[in-house]
C-alpha cells in the first residue's frame, strides 16, 4: 500500500487527538504526580458533570470497569448474570473471572440490543444481574429493563461501552437509569486516554467500594479500622482488590477529550443521517441503518447497517473485500459471544435465537469517526453500492 493509500484509507473508527490534547498531557507529565494525584478527581468530576451523575470511578480500561462493577455488586460464585450476546467478550468474561456463570439473552433483529422479554425468560433463583449493553451507542429499553430487575430484586447494570453522550428519554446514558453504568476510553471509542474506562453510579455506597477494590482493598479511614491504629502509617487491606488505576497523564488526556465530546457526538449524528439520508435514497432495498427509535438518541460509537447478504448472492466477505480494496475498513459487531469456543464448551450448543442469529447474519459496521467529512462518508456509500453491484445512489445535499 503506498503512502498516500494509507493516509485516505478510512478504518470503521479512530481516535481524534489534536494539539490541546497533546499540550495537556505534557503539562501533567511535567506536574508533581503523574499517578494518583489531582487530576483523576477532576477528571472524575468532569464526567459526573457531563453525564449528570453523582460518582465516578476512573479506571484503567473498560473491562477493569466492569470487573469492578461486578465485584461491587457482590457478584461471584452460585450467582448468574444474564446478558446479550451481541458484545464485546469483556461482558461477559468480567463476570467470569469472578466465577459467576453468564446466561445469554435474545436481542432485537432490527437494533441489535437485548430483548426484555427474553430477559424475563431466562430468570431464575441464581440470577443477581441484568447487564444491558447498548450497541453502537443506541440505548436499549431501559423501561421495561428496569421494571424486569425490580419485579424480581435484580441489579441493572449499563455495559456503556459505545454511548457515552446517549440519551434514552432525554435523560443521559451513565446518569442513573441503572445501578451502575461502565465506560471504555479505548482509541476507537467517543473519548480516548489510550487505555481507561469508568464506572458511574448514583449510590454512595457502591461508590466506596469501587474506589477500595480499585486500589488493593486498602483501607485508609481510621474510623473503618478492623484493628486498633498504632500511628500514622497504618493502612488496612480489608478485602482483595486490584490495581486498576488510571494515571493523571491518563486523566489530563480524557479532561481534554471531554471538553470536545458534546461537539464530536454532534458530529456523529450528523454523519449519521447523512448515512441514512443516502443509504435511503439509492440502496434502501438491500441496505437498512441499525433501527432507530423516537425516544432514545445513539451516541453512534458505530454506524451498523444490516445487508441481506443471502438475498443478494453475495458473501459478507466478499463486500468487505471490496470496500477494502477501495479504501474502506469495515468490521462485524459481533460475533455473538456465546458461539465463542471458550463458552460453547463452558455452556454447550448456543440455543438458536432468531434475533441474534438475525442481525448477526446481516451487520457490518462502516467507518464512524467525528472528522469523517461529507465526500468521506458519500465515498463510503458509493463504494458499497459498487460492493453489492448496485447503482451509485442519489447525492443528497450537505
Ligand atoms: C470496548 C468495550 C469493552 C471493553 O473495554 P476495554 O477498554 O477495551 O477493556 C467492553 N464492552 C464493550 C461493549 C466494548 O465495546
Amino acid at each position: 500500500m503506498n503512502d498516500e493509500r494509507a493516509q485516505a484509507f478510512l478504518p470503521y473508527g479512530r481516535q481524534n487527538i489534536d494539539e490541546s490534547d497533546i499540550e495537556a498531557v505534557i503539562a501533567a507529565l511535567k506536574g508533581p504526580r503523574i499517578t494518583q494525584g489531582p487530576l483523576v478527581d477532576e477528571f472524575e468530576e468532569g464526567l459526573c458533570k457531563y453525564l449528570g451523575a453523582k460518582h465516578a470511578t476512573v479506571v484503567c480500561n473498560g473491562t477493569a470497569a466492569l470487573h469492578l462493577a461486578y465485584a461491587a455488586l457482590d457478584i461471584g460464585p452460585g450467582d448468574e448474570v444474564i446478558t446479550t450476546p451481541l458484545t464485546f467478550a469483556a461482558t461477559a468474561n468480567a463476570a467470569r473471572y469472578l466465577g459467576a456463570e453468564v446466561r445469554f439473552a435474545d436481542c432485537d433483529p432490527d437494533s441489535g440490543n437485548i430483548l426484555p422479554s427474553s430477559v424475563a425468560s431466562l430468570i431464575g433463583p441464581k440470577t443477581k444481574a441484568i447487564v444491558a449493553v447498548h450497541l453502537g451507542g443506541l440505548p436499549c429499553d431501559m423501561q421495561e429493563l428496569r421494571n424486569i430487575a425490580d419485579k424480581h430484586k435484580l441489579w441493572l447494570i449499563e455495559d456503556a461501552a459505545h454511548a457515552l453522550g446517549a440519551t434514552y428519554r432525554g435523560q443521559r446514558i451513565g446518569s442513573g437509569l441503572s445501578d451502575i453504568a461502565t465506560f471504555s476510553f479505548h482509541p476507537v471509542k467517543h473519548l480516548t486516554t489510550g487505555e481507561g474506562g469508568a464506572v458511574l453510579t448514583n449510590n454512595s455506597m457502591i461508590k466506596e467500594r469501587l474506589d477500595t477494590l480499585r486500589q488493593h482493598g486498602v483501607e485508609r479511614r481510621p474510623e473503618k479500622f478492623a484493628n486498633k491504629s498504632p500511628g500514622r502509617w497504618y493502612y488496612e487491606v480489608q478485602e482483595l482488590g486490584y490495581n486498576y488505576r488510571l494515571t493523571d497523564i491518563q486523566c489530563a488526556l480524557g479532561l481534554s477529550q471531554l471538553e470536545k465530546q458534546p461537539a464530536s457526538v454532534k458530529r456523529r449524528r450528523e454523519i449519521a443521517e447523512r448515512y441514512r439520508a443516502r443509504i435511503s435514497a439509492g440502496l434502501g432495498r438491500c441496505v437498512s441503518a441499525q433501527r432507530s427509535y423516537d425516544d432514545r438518541q445513539s451516541a453512534y460509537h458505530l454506524f451498523p447497517v444490516l445487508i441481506d447478504f443471502d438475498a443478494l448472492g453475495i458473501s459478507r466477505d466478499a463486500v468487505m473485500e471490496s470496500l477494502e480494496r477501495q479504501g474502506i475498513g469495515t468490521q462485524v459487531h459481533y460475533i455473538p459471544v456465546s458461539w465463542q469456543p471458550y463458552y460453547q464448551e463452558r455452556y454447550g450448543q448456543p440455543q438458536a435465537q432468531s434475533g441474534v442469529h438475525r442481525y448477526y447474519q446481516r451487520t457490518l459496521s462502516l467507518p464512524m469517526f467525528p472528522c469523517l467529512s461529507d465526500e468521506e462518508v458519500d465515498h463510503v456509500v458509493d463504494s458499497l453500492a459498487r460492493a453489492l453491484g448496485q447503482q451509485l445512489p442519489a447525492k443528497v445535499a450537505s
